[in-house]
């Protein structure tokens, strides 16, 4: 690997702490801390992607091992961890920042740089009283949920390695007193830049409007090439715009595949726009809008499915007002708020339509998405392989096929109302201007056939914890294809055995 390429941008431009200092403190004053990761005596190289390093410009893995578990630095790798804020569940959270994420610096490559960090290889100055490691099973979750998402076309952070660090981490995964060692782990992961809505908030809130205007400067300079980097009244306001479509757009792929993030404070919320931060995220397998799999989450069902649009635009207009010193006119925030509502619909029916293969979305199509839906939550049927089931020529399709995406057994009232939706489906379809063979081909870009379901994340962990990998490299052959059912051992509902799994449908924050 090039490491030679590793670079200090950032901290060259910004305020920061060089004293080193671990203590878990406030930093008033900086964007950032130097900080050190941790010793780690027995590290192990688990998995390498080499085709992101390549991509990256780090090239090929020449026994790096030490780098990737964030041991032996090379001179060049000045490591930092960056001060954000943020709203947690809907309130004001303060200080929170890395807490165990540490930076290497950005390795750049012509125009495109990349920022490199450790998750999990010990505490900074914003661990807050926890212990800034991450353990196997989340780092599992971490680097092979972030791939698949790149492979389903989501905008998203990644993952270049996964190391076990070798030291036991103490975990209380159900939060019920009953703390267990677990294996420690490390990933790394790369983004564009991992900048989040709370590191605008973090200056915003402490008025420090100067740094705020250098930082938007930077942002839009670097990771904004659709917003003119030219200084005039209007530079904020595009960017806002832009950070709006894309957060929109990632909103509706995550609709498109069935991901429920889990927890959508302002911290984990990237303002590039990219999905970041895996925790107790969750793909959906049987349709409903009030999934969630946070156990944290269950009695207010904040982050659930059906809220994640609601949840983004909220999250905007606490983005709007941190960034307000530098537009000044709420008049225009709002309009670009009040735009993003409006377009949310737009692209979901646009996105549904894609789905049902539909080439335009008709004025009639928002009954007929509206009475899909319910028909969805009403029998909860797997949302990926439903629209599996309606990927053949119209003639082909047949209530009975749908069986294998019933997740508990249906009345013949309920039946009546799938073979019903069938019916009308196919009058709809029959509306379509482009021919049979399109309109499949349209269905299977944007239709998944693989999605990494929790309890397939469950088997390969549980393996993992005992030392064995395959199921764990299997699934990550199977999210390079998504849109191909190369695994159909993969592509089914969740067995029943799996319904109310703690590490399977119900997760907690513990990581
Ligand atoms: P999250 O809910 O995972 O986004 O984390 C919220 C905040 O807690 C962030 O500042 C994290 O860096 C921090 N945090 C979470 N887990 C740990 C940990 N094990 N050690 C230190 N900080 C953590
Ligand atoms: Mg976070």
């Amino acid at each position: 690997m090039n490491l030679n390429l590793i670079t200090q941008k950032f901290t060259k431009l910004f305020p920061g702490d060089f004293s080193g200092n671990r203590m878990q403190r406030q930093t008033p004053d900086v964007m950032f801390c130097a900080i050190k990761p941790a010793d780690f005596n027995n590290i192990e190289l688990i998995d390498f992607n080499e085709n992101l390093s390549i991509e990256i410009a780090l090239g090929n893995f020449d026994n790096e091992k030490d780098f990737l578990a964030a041991q032996n630095l090379p001179e060049n790798v000045e490591t930092y961890a960056t001060a954000y804020v943020g709203h947690q569940f809907g309130n004001w959270a303060g200080q929170l920042g890395d807490g165990r994420a540490i930076y290497a610096g950005e390795v750049i490559n012509g125009n495109k740089q990349t920022e490199i960090q450790w998750k999990g290889a010990g505490a900074t100055p914003y661990s807050r009283n926890a212990d800034g490691r991450a353990v196997l099973r989340s780092s599992i979750r971490e680097y092979l949920m972030s791939e698949a998402m790149f492979h389903l076309g989501v905008p998203t952070t990644r993952a270049l390695s996964l190391s076990k660090t070798g030291e036991d981490v103490i975990r209380d995964i159900q939060y019920s007193g009953n703390p267990q060692k677990e294996q420690g782990a490390v990933v790394v992961r790369t983004a564009e830049s991992f900048l989040r809505f709370g590191h605008f908030e973090l200056l915003s809130a402490r008025k420090q409007n100067d740094l705020l205007k250098q930082l938007a400067d930077y942002t839009i300079e670097n990771f904004f090439p659709e917003v003119s980097s030219e200084n005039n009244s209007t530079k904020y306001i595009n960017w806002f715009q832009a950070i709006c479509d894309r957060t929109l757009k990632m909103i509706i792929d995550w609709y498109r595949v069935g991901f429920v993030h889990g927890v959508m404070n302002t911290d984990n919320m990237s303002v590039l726009g990219l999905t970041i931060d895996y925790g107790p995220y969750s793909m959906m397998d049987g349709y409903d809008l009030e999934f969630t799999p946070n156990t944290t989450d269950l009695p207010g069902r904040r982050y659930a499915f059906g809220k994640q649009g609601q949840i983004a635009h909220w999250n905007l207009a606490t983005l709007a007002n941190a960034i307000f010193p530098l537009i000044s006119d709420a008049e225009v925030l709002e309009k670009i708020l009040d735009h993003f509502g409006k377009q949310f619909w737009t692209k979901h029916d646009k996105m549904l339509a894609d789905k049902f293969g539909f080439d335009e979305v008709l004025a009639e199509d928002e009954k007929f998405f509206t009475e899909w839906q319910q028909m969805m939550q009403d029998l909860n049927l797997d949302y990926t392989l439903f629209f599996q089931q309606l990927e053949k020529p119209i003639s082909e399709i047949k209530t009975d096929d749908f069986k294998d995406s019933f997740y508990r057994n249906l009345n013949e009232n309920e039946l009546k109302k799938l073979s019903e939706f069938i019916e009308k489906y196919q009058t709809r379809k029959s509306k379509n201007k482009i021919s049979e063979a399109e309109s499949l081909e349209l269905m299977s870009k944007t239709n998944p056939k693989f999605i990494l379901r929790n309890y397939l994340l469950f088997e390969a962990i549980q393996d993992a914890e005992n030392g064995n990998y395959e199921m764990f490299f299997k699934l990550k052959k199977a999210l390079e294809n998504p849109y191909e059912n190369l695994y159909p051992e993969f592509n089914q509902k969740r067995p029943s055995k799996y319904d109310n799994q703690t590490g399977s449908s119900q997760l907690s924050c513990s990581s």
